[in-house]
């Protein structure tokens, strides 16, 4: 078992900070949220004043923070991580954020001597919690099969993308391709709704037809078709509209560099864009599904 420092413990990080505990690992945890320290703690994981002090003596430091400003301030900001991670530990950062931010990260750190890799995850609260997450893994072949002994306790699929910032390139796609799955599903039902159908049955015909997709098997954006999924509880929890708006804002940018075409994608982030600044941008992705509802414009 291993010595991890854990650093961001929001509704994915606290999760997969107690799964590692759970494994047997000896687990230093460290938010700027109290709070969410000690929901850790209470699982069995350790804390300390500061998150240099959680780094000092961890074989492996993962950090699960919102976007690249966090990661890049975190590791090499004023009293950055950079200055007290021993050389030949190994970050994993499974933050989702721009591959550029990344790559400067990393072989900032590698100066230093400290291993590097990308790992944002796919599966939401909910795989976080069951230790079901999909990894995608960029960095070398060597710092892959490494991490994978602390990677396994918190994830089911663990895939190596490529090179150092490749794992982040596959994160803005998958999340571009279920934004536009997410929309399409609460379209689909809506217009279901305003011609009749209980959105049960309609989900149950579509998750069984040829436009089945994730959002229809495991995280319905209708309301009571599911139990324990966002939308059933107020679009509380999982993952923020906000946090959406910001990885398809990373797509775009990934879309511009390489000159590749996007319309599904750019479309949905002015939709996500535009519910964000309605004033939803701290309720669950799968919110968008109030963005078609047809009563609430009559
Ligand atoms: P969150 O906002 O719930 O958690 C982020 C945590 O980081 C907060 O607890 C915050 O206090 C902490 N934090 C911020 N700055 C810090 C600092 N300097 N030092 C220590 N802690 C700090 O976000 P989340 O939903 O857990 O998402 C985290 C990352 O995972 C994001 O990059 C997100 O895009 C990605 N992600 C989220 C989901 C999801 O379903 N929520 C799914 C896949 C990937």
């Amino acid at each position: 078992m291993a010595n991890v420092a854990f650093i961001g413990l929001g509704n994915m990080g606290g999760p997969m900070a107690v799964n590692l505990v759970k494994a047997g690992h000896q687990v230093c945890v460290y938010d700027l949220s109290a709070q969410a320290v000690i929901d850790v703690v209470e699982h069995g994981a350790s804390t300390a004043v500061s998150a240099q002090e959680c780094v000092k003596d961890a074989e492996f430091i993962i950090s699960m923070l919102p976007a690249g400003k966090h990661v890049a301030s975190v590791y090499l900001g004023e009293n950055g991580l950079i200055n007290h991670i021993q050389a030949g530990s190994l970050v994993i950062d499974s933050s989702t954020i721009d591959a550029q931010t990344s790559i400067v990260v990393g072989s900032t750190l590698k100066e230093q001597g400290i291993e590097f890799i990308d790992a944002p995850v796919s599966g939401g609260v909910g795989g976080a919690t069951a230790g079901t997450l999909s990894f995608m893994v960029g960095g070398s072949v060597e710092n892959f099969n490494r991490a994978k002994s602390v990677l396994d306790n918190m994830g089911k699929n663990i895939f190596h993308a490529g090179e150092h910032g490749a794992g982040q390139v596959a994160k803005v796609c998958n999340n571009m391709l279920l934004s536009v799955l997410m929309a399409g599903t609460a379209e689909a039902l809506q217009l279901g709704i305003a011609n009749g159908l209980d959105p049960k049955v309609l989900s149950n015909i579509m998750s069984k037809s040829s436009g089945s997709n994730w959002t229809l098997d495991v995280y319905n954006p209708c309301p009571d078709v599911m139990e324990n999924v966002p939308s059933s509880n107020d679009y509380q929890g999982g993952f923020m509209v906000d946090l959406m708006a910001k990885d398809l804002g990373l797509a775009m940018d990934t879309a511009v560099t390489s000159q590749s075409s996007t319309p599904m994608g750019s479309l949905a982030r002015s939709l996500y864009a535009m519910h964000a600044s309605a004033g939803n941008g701290g309720k669950d992705f799968s919110s968008i599904f109030n963005l078609f509802n047809k009563e609430s414009k009559e």
